[in-house]
Formats: structure tokens, C-alpha cells, sequence
């Protein structure tokens, strides 16, 4: 890959000084709730080795929201990065989902735009917070957690994502002036080409997962967004993170940033140890049978299966919908709308298995995935360390499963190599390789299903 080794040339000349200022933080009232509530109210006990969310000296209004979602305790990243964001210092962090991440940068961002508020009135549509994101539903939920946590707070929160209306998200910008825009890059760029949305007032500027915009082919259009964001360093201040450090990654990391902070977190294997992984050997003709004895078995409740194509998961989604489950398809194939209420179904628990592909699977932020199923194992063994990373969030336990077959189980090493973890092999036994019951209405013209269904003589 050639692209991260361009020299950077997109820096603006000095306008004004974000991280600079820093020095010094006046602590003002403000907010909406900022006179009734007190951080008395809520008690964490101190415990030696953690930090409380007290001992950030953050500002009441956003200590109210933190307690009002329950968070205790600062998970790694965020001991480590909040400090770090508020003294004004770049970041280039190593961190996958689950880990907390989101809300240690947004953290940082809401506490300075609170302390620092700009005193001349701000225009419409040039934000003071910038957050790139490589999937619609990762800015989703980025944009629904800043909104959590900015809640008592008058900061105003906009998502620009592509698949969604782009009048109703300029209207969105046109209603008041915005200060924290979450957006994907080639929907950004839009509005930045047709002049709603204008950098120039960026402070700080938050690359979530390059990794993955890199694999998508991102890049040029995030180098595009920066060259319209101020001068790193001085007038901008950047974090960005990663669920891999590759050589591609900092050399972009080391372009786009100023004297940055490196810190990994060691979630890889923190996210790992509470996830039970397990491979089945099994053929391909008998991972649905597998898929639908294991899940009885194990009583699973929140499954998300992965396949590797877009046909793959709606073919797997269909037929498990006919077979009475109650599956939905989370692909690039479904409109954003559509993927938003699957989401909302998934996470209330209307929907009991989600069947993805590997760029529709990250956008999924949910907490309670019992079930991470690799129907097929994936090509590139990163996408494996991002699959299981929806389960086993925030502490939880998950089980992760692959199912690997006389096609896909070349790839195991490969996987093991990335995640460090040595895979358990195993073959199902008779009663995970049984027929499944089907409800009555299946049992019929059903040929194609049971076709694949018979077992090898
Ligand atoms: P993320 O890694 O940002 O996707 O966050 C994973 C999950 O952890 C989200 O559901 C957050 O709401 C939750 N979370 C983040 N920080 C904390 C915390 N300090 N305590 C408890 N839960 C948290």
C-alpha cells in the first residue's frame, strides 16, 4: 500500500490556538441543569488501582450524564486518554470497540467545549468538534453516545452519514450552530463541496478506527476532510485510534498528528479473556444443522453470525426466518433506515440473531451479544478480532464460534497468530449434528433447504 507514504502537505497556515490554550481551565457554571444537580449525589466508592470518574475534575453537567448512564469506574482507555485529551495533547491510541473509547474521547471534547465557549456567535454549520468514522452505524452510535453524555449540556450534536437523507441533515445544521459533528467521510466531503459545512473553526479532531477507513479506501477522502480542518498541532488537535498499529497506520498516524501520545490499550487480550472461543470442524453442508443445535443448546439469546458475502448472510437470514427464528440481515444491502430500527429490534431483544457481513458487523454497539458465530471464518484475521469485539463488551462475558469447513479452516493459524490465543479444535458431537425442527409451515416446499440439509451417507 502505497497511499500512507505520501508526504503530508495538507496543513493549514495558523489561525488560532486550540490545545494551546489549555494551560490554565475556567471552570464555569453552565448547562442546563448545571444549578441542581451535584456530584454528591452520586457515591462510587474509592478503589485503590481505579479511578473514579470524580477524580477527572470534569464539570458537573457532564458528571450528572456519566451518572446517570452508570459508568463507576474509567475503563483503561479512559484513565489514560482523558487526562492526556484534556491537556490538549494529541493521541494516537490503539484500542478496539468495547473498551470504552468512545466515551473517553468524547469526554475530553465535551469538557472543553463547556470550559472554553466561544464568546463571538457562532455560525451555522462549522462545528468545534470533528469525529470521522468509517460506517454510518459506528457515527450512529458515536453521535447517540455523544448526545448521552452532553445531554445536560446545550452542545449541539449532528451526525452526517451517507444512505440518509442529506436535506434533512442540512436542515439539522440550519437549525442552530453545531459543535459537535460526528459524520462519515464521503458524506462529509459532500457538504463540504456545497458549502454546508465549513472546517475552518475545528479544535479537535477525532479519527476513529483508521484502520478500517484505510481497508475500505478512505484515505483520500480523510486526507480531503483534513486539509479543510485548521493546522495540526497548534490550532488542532487530534486524536485518532486504532484497532491495529501496521506500519500504514503510523505512518498516517505520524502525518496527521503533532508530538502525539501513543498509548495502546491491552484490550486484544482483555477482550479476549472474557471470551470463550471455540472452533468446530465441521463440513459445509452441516453448519446451518450446527448452527441451529448449538444455539438450543447454549440457549443464546443475542447472536450476531458473521459471514464473509453479502448473498451468504441473506441467504442464511432467510432461511432461519422460514425456520421460524426470528433473524434479520445486517448488510450493505439494506437501507440505512431499515438498519437502524434492525439495530433498535436487535438490542430490545425482538431480534434474536443477526445475521452481518464484516462492514455492516462494526457498526453494531451493542451490549449483551451472548454469541458471536463465525459461519464462515473470515479472509483477513483482523475482521476476526473485530467480530469478537461485539461481544464481551464493557466487562461482560460473550462466547465467540467459528465453524470451519474443508474451505475456511486453512485460515485458523493465521487467526491465532493475530490474536495471540490458541484455538480449541473441535468436532461437534451427534446431537449438534441432529435434524432441526422446523414449524409446520417450513416442512413444505422447502426442497432447496433440505437439499443442503441431508448429511453425506
Ligand atoms: P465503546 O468501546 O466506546 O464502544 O464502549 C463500549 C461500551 O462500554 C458502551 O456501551 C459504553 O456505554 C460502555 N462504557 C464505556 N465506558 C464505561 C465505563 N467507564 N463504565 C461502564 N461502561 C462503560
Amino acid at each position: 500500500m502505497s497511499e500512507p507514504n505520501v508526504p503530508e502537505m495538507e496543513e493549514n497556515s495558523n489561525k488560532k490556538t486550540a490545545s494551546g490554550r489549555r494551560n490554565e481551565r475556567p471552570r464555569r457554571k453552565s448547562g442546563k441543569s448545571a444549578d441542581s444537580w451535584q456530584p454528591k449525589e452520586f457515591e462510587v466508592p474509592k478503589v485503590e488501582g481505579k479511578l473514579r470518574f470524580h477524580d477527572f475534575n470534569l464539570p458537573d453537567v457532564v458528571m450528572h450524564a456519566i451518572a446517570d448512564l452508570g459508568f463507576e469506574y474509567a475503563s483503561p482507555i479512559q484513565a489514560e486518554t482523558i487526562p492526556a485529551a484534556l491537556s490538549g495533547k494529541d493521541i494516537i491510541g490503539k484500542a478496539q470497540t468495547g473498551t470504552g473509547k468512545t466515551a473517553a474521547f468524547l469526554l475530553g471534547i465535551i469538557t472543553d467545549l463547556i470550559d472554553y465557549p466561544l464568546d463571538d456567535n457562532k455560525r451555522l454549520g462549522e462545528p468545534r468538534a470533528l469525529i470521522v468514522a468509517p460506517t454510518r452505524e459506528l457515527a450512529l452510535q458515536i453521535a447517540a453516545d455523544a448526545n448521552d453524555l452532553s445531554k445536560y449540556t446545550d452542545l449541539h450534536v449532528v451526525s452526517l452519514v451517507g444512505g440518509m437523507d442529506y436535506d434533512k441533515q442540512r436542515q439539522q445544521l440550519k437549525k442552530c450552530p453545531v459543535d459537535i459533528l460526528v459524520a462519515t467521510p464521503g458524506r462529509l466531503i459532500d457538504f463540504i463541496n456545497r458549502k454546508d459545512v465549513d472546517l475552518w473553526n475545528v479544535e479537535v479532531l477525532v479519527l476513529d478506527e483508521a484502520d478500517r477507513m484505510l481497508s475500505m479506501g478512505f484515505i483520500p477522502d480523510v486526507r480531503t476532510i483534513i486539509r479543510n480542518t485548521p493546522r495540526k498541532g497548534t490550532d488542532r488537535q487530534t486524536l485518532l485510534y486504532s484497532a491495529t498499529f501496521t506500519d500504514d497506520i503510523l505512518n498516517l498516524a505520524a502525518q496527521w498528528t503533532f508530538d502525539a501520545i501513543k498509548m495502546e490499550i491491552e484490550s486484544e487480550r482483555k477482550t479476549t479473556d472474557n471470551i470463550t472461543q471455540q472452533v468446530y470442524l465441521v463440513s459445509s453442508s452441516e453448519k446451518y444443522r450446527l448452527l441451529r443445535n448449538y444455539m438450543d443448546k447454549d440457549h443464546a439469546e443475542k447472536v450476531i453470525v458473521f459471514c464473509n458475502r453479502r448473498d451468504q448472510t441473506r441467504k442464511l437470514a432467510e432461511r432461519l426466518t422460514r425456520d421460524g427464528i426470528k433473524a434479520a440481515l445486517m448488510s450493505g444491502e439494506i437501507a440505512q433506515q431499515k438498519r437502524v430500527r434492525t439495530l433498535e429490534d436487535f438490542r430490545s431483544g425482538k431480534i434474536q440473531v443477526l445475521v452481518a457481513t464484516d462492514v455492516a458487523g462494526r457498526g453494531i454497539h451493542i451490549d449483551g451479544v451472548t454469541h458471536v458465530i463465525n459461519y464462515q471464518l473470515p479472509e483477513d484475521a483482523d475482521d476476526y478480532v473485530h467480530r469478537i469485539g461485539r461481544t464481551g463488551r464493557a466487562g461482560a462475558t460473550g462466547t465467540s464460534i467459528c465453524f470451519a469447513c474443508e474451505d475456511d479452516s486453512f485460515l485458523i493459524p493465521e487467526i491465532e497468530s493475530e490474536t495471540g490465543v490458541k484455538l480449541d479444535c473441535i468436532h461437534p458431537g451427534p446431537e449438534l449434528l441432529q435434524a432441526v425442527n422446523k414449524p409446520p409451515q417450513a416442512e413444505q416446499g422447502d426442497q432447496e433447504q433440505n437439499d443442503v440439509e441431508q448429511r453425506p451417507a
